[in-house]
């Protein structure tokens, strides 16, 4: 794993005197950072969320009133009819099934013969009226990345909430009844690690053998890949390590751990993110912090002009540190 030849910066270093994000890029040489392809079109729609989890980007649960309307969702099928390079569409959220129009779109954009991937909570199965979505996504041949941070209930429910370890599991039971994350039947069940608190996430393939060991022997569960993510300075986890007086410990443990070869991979520089309301963002982290576009490029979904877009500037923040510690990490999980 390569690291920083910048200056080692100490934890009680004043924040001031630390590079940004962009003078480390400068330092290896890899200004300007920009988008070089859109293949990917993650949309997020909405904030609604049946969970309230500790680590949240999006700060979303079920007192959260945003969702995109069923006009903004004909903009982006809209966009995938004149855009045969998306090849992709990564709906996520909140839980993205909260959404009244979720069925629509996904019919639409299957119909349009685009891979949909599905950013699935797990425990939305368990929602008064949404006991079918199991087997509507099994129909449709969506693809299903699940978050389950830990094998261990006790690490899970303490992330994510009471009871959630053991409707995941019944979940992640069902979802394999069905065919998911069986070789053979094109059903992909990939699941997300994040680590509990702030530090790195360890290895993503020596995890997924760890995962796939501990979830087959103890609940006979089966699936595909594992992608490990590591947690972003923002939002929930952010205020959550402010409270606990370790943001900047994290902040300088990020910085400390950049790794140039983590670069050439970020998703912002193949994926476009939309917002709920139709606002295009370089990527779901940069949407929560209200960071759209670049103005010279279209901001809005209806505005949608993929030459200007495939070659703009990525708008980067102290958060993008985020993706290039360790061995990065992106909604596909590490990078390098
Ligand atoms: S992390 Fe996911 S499941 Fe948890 S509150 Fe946020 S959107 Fe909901
Ligand atoms: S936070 Fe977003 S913009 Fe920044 S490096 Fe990561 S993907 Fe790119």
């Amino acid at each position: 794993m390569k690291t920083s030849a910048l200056p080692i910066v100490s934890s009680c270093q004043s924040p001031g005197l630390a590079p940004s994000f962009e003078q480390t890029l400068a330092f290896h040489h890899l200004l300007p950072l920009k988008a070089h392809l859109i293949s990917i079109l993650q949309v997020n729609i909405g904030k609604v969320c049946n969970q309230t989890c500790h680590h949240c980007h999006v700060n979303a649960g079920p007192q959260r009133t945003e969702s995109m309307s069923k006009d903004t969702m004909d903009q982006v099928l809209d966009v995938l009819d004149r855009t045969p390079q998306i090849t992709t569409v990564d709906i996520t959220g909140g839980a993205p099934e909260m959404n009244p129009y979720f069925e629509y779109l996904v019919e639409q954009c299957r119909a349009r013969g685009r891979k949909v991937i599905d950013r699935c909570n797990l425990t939305v199965f368990y929602v008064k009226g949404k006991a079918r979505l199991p087997r509507f996504l099994a129909d449709h041949q969506v693809d299903i990345i699940a978050s389950l941070p830990c094998y261990e209930e006790g690490n899970v429910n303490q992330q994510r909430g009471k009871g959630v370890f053991d409707r995941s599991i019944m979940a992640l039971q069902s979802l394999n009844s069905l065919g998911y994350g069986k070789e053979g039947t094109g059903l992909v069940l990939d699941l997300v690690y994040n680590p509990l608190g702030p530090v790195l996430p360890p290895p993503q393939a020596e995890l997924e053998q760890d995962f796939k060991e501990e979830l087959g022997q103890r609940y006979g569960i089966q699936f595909n890949r594992l992608y490990t993510i590591t947690n972003m300075p923002i939002s929930r986890f952010r205020d959550d390590l402010a409270e606990a007086g370790q943001l900047e410990h994290y902040y300088t443990l990020l910085l400390n751990h950049f790794n140039p070869s983590a670069v050439d991979g970020l998703m912002c520089r193949s994926l476009l993110s939309v917002g709920w309301d139709g606002r295009l963002y370089d990527c779901d982290f940069n949407q929560m912090l209200d960071l759209p576009v670049q103005t010279e490029t279209q901001e809005w979904i209806h505005q949608f002009d993929l030459t200007l877009l495939e070659h703009r500037h990525i708008v980067v923040g102290p958060h993008c540190f985020g993706c290039t510690a360790g061995a990065g990490s992106s909604c596909g999980g590490a990078l390098t």
